[in-house]
């Protein structure tokens, strides 16, 4: 650790640094590194589809008890994207990113990101979406 006034450590009981204090000037100086560092670590959208979601999907079939067939259709209602089966779609324009045996399934569209979320009830299906922020 190096020894700077702009620098300061700020240590636990103990002695051990928990975290780094830095004057306002310094901070300035450096957090559009820091910005850009975090932005580059951040994980991106998964754009290929996992097998644990999958894997949800199969039970929720073997245990389908709703009163009409599974529908494997999906469309986005943000950006218009839509496949009549969205296992078999050659351009796999939606991913399947969680689903569970109760009826519920999201999917992410790979075209502009909006999380599609199919709510199966007993007599008919729901959908929502969110459309990501910026
Ligand atoms: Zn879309």
């Amino acid at each position: 650790m190096f020894d700077h006034p702009e620098v300061r450590y700020l240590t636990d009981a103990k002695g051990n640094v928990e975290s780094v204090q830095l004057s306002l000037k310094l901070w300035q100086l450096i957090e559009p590194k820091i910005h850009a560092q975090l932005k580059a670590s951040e994980a991106p959208t998964p754009l290929v589809q996992a097998a644990g979601p999958l894997k949800s999907f199969e039970q929720l079939l073997q245990f389908w008890d709703f009163k009409y067939p599974y529908s494997p259709a999906v469309d986005c209602p943000y950006c218009g994207a839509k496949t009549a089966d969205w296992r078999s779609d050659a351009e796999q324009p939606f991913i399947l990113t969680n689903a569970n045996i109760g009826g519920l399934l999201v999917f992410l569209c790979k075209g502009c990101g909006t999380t599609v979320r199919q709510k199966h009830f007993r007599d008919h299906m729901a959908v929502e979406h969110s459309t990501p922020k910026g």
